[in-house]
């Protein structure tokens, strides 16, 4: 990445640290007005002064020489715009697409890259909505899925048919924060042909960058991290610029574009993004650390802990082991409610990857409308809390969590 000097020359200065890149990263140096802030574009149609410039744009496009110019607010906006080269700065890609959510982006790409008769490979412990939209949505369209667990590549391999097309996996996965070995994954497809997509949204740019391994497509939920607020929806996709184009198609058919407002919300969400993700790593690793020497705490899954099975691959890969911890409460379901009731700091409530703290009894919350067998049946157990660590000072989590614990007989 480069700067643009005043006179719009580039200067050989190149971008390396990842906060520079969050505030800088693929900004125009100029905006309209002079601003600082690109501007929040709010229109749905773009206008021609008159046919001439109708023609010359509609001759441009064709040749692909429209230089970002549309003429129709699903087909672009300058302010997502913005956030898409700030996302492709931010994970060294070439391209990136916004979407309305991480799931709008989940499914563009999986319509974009499947067609009936193809076969997919996903990984255990992919976010439930993606798990039940390849496993229910997509076989009605006839496209078989086979679901693997993260770390075994002999069962990845022998899952590969002649007609798989594509190979999602998440990293760090929820709730266990497994860590997907990308350089492994990336190896095997290749040599088959395959493409691979990562959904990194527990992982952040910060933390790791998929497409550094190999990775073709890499994924978040915006809504998370990225925007970190906790308040407002979206998702990106980053990749080449050729894989990026077809998804764009896709996303001009299907819709699910971000409206500017979001956008603009997301863009300046990013600007802290290495910032806060510092701190959460921080929090992350101090919780980890207390509730693992905690009597009253059964067991606990955080990728910064020599403990978790995938502690290796996380040190080789990532830079920073995030902001969830997921942990069993030696109490049962009620005892657990009991300790989450009696936290001051984090709210109760789903998500991620936000400045405030959230928790979750995932019983209670995602996996709710299931019986207790199946639940168990996928180590969703009546005491396990995940809990998202916002930016809150460190020591003032750990007296919270302390307090609540204390409670439990
Ligand atoms: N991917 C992961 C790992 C998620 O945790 C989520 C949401 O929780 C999604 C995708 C979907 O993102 P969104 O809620 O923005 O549609």
């Amino acid at each position: 990445m480069e700067l643009q000097t005043e006179t719009g020359c580039a200067t050989s200065l190149e971008i390396r640290g990842p906060s520079t890149r969050a505030v800088h990263g693929g900004a125009e140096r100029h905006n309209p007005y002079h601003a600082v802030v690109p501007p929040i574009v709010q229109t749905a149609t773009y206008a021609f002064r008159d046919t001439a410039d109708l023609i010359a744009f509609q001759e441009a496009r064709q040749w692909g020489a429209a230089g970002g110019r549309v003429d129709y607010g699903r087909y672009g906006n300058p302010t997502v715009a913005a956030l898409e080269a700030r996302v492709a700065a931010l994970e060294g890609a070439e391209a990136a697409a916004a979407f309305s959510s991480g799931m709008a982006a989940v499914t563009a790409i999986l319509f974009a890259s499947l067609r009936s008769g193809a076969h997919l490979i996903v990984t255990e412990d992919a976010y439930r909505r993606t798990r039940q939209f390849v496993l229910q949505f997509l076989r009605r369209f006839g496209v078989e899925a086979t679901v693997v667990p993260i770390g075994d590549f002999e069962a990845l391999e022998a899952a590969i048919r002649p007609n798989t097309r594509l190979i999602f996996t998440e990293t760090p996965t929820n709730p266990y924060l497994r860590v997907m070995d990308l350089e492994r994954l990336a190896e095997i497809a290749r040599r088959r042909r395959i493409r691979t997509v990562v959904d990194a949204t527990f992982a952040t740019p910060i933390n790791l960058r998929p497409l550094d391994y190999g990775i073709d497509l890499v994924i978040h939920s915006a809504t998370k991290y990225l925007s970190g607020h906790n308040d407002v929806m979206a998702g990106v996709v980053a990749g080449s610029a050729d894989l990026i184009a077809g998804l764009r198609e896709m996303q001009a058919m299907i819709g699910g574009i971000l409206d500017p407002h979001a956008a603009y919300l997301v863009l300046r969400g990013l600007k802290t993004l290495a910032l806060r993700v510092h701190r959460q790593n921080e929090n992350g690793m101090r919780v980890a650390e207390f509730l693992s020497a905690h009597p009253r705490i059964r067991r606990v899954w955080y990728p910064g802990l020599p403990s978790h099975p995938d502690h290796a691959v996380a040190r080789r890969l990532m830079r920073g082991f995030g902001g969830v911890v997921t942990f069993e409460v030696a109490a049962d379901r009620e005892g657990t409610s009991r300790f989450i009731d009696a936290l001051h700091i984090p709210y109760i409530a789903p998500s991620l990857g936000g400045v405030e703290s959230l928790i979750e009894q995932p019983a209670l919350m995602s996996y709710y409308e299931m019986d207790p067998e199946e639940r168990s049946a996928i180590g969703i157990t009546d005491n396990l809390v995940r809990l998202s660590l916002g930016i809150e000072d460190p020591d003032d989590l750990l007296a919270d969590l302390e307090q609540a614990l204390a409670r439990l007989p």
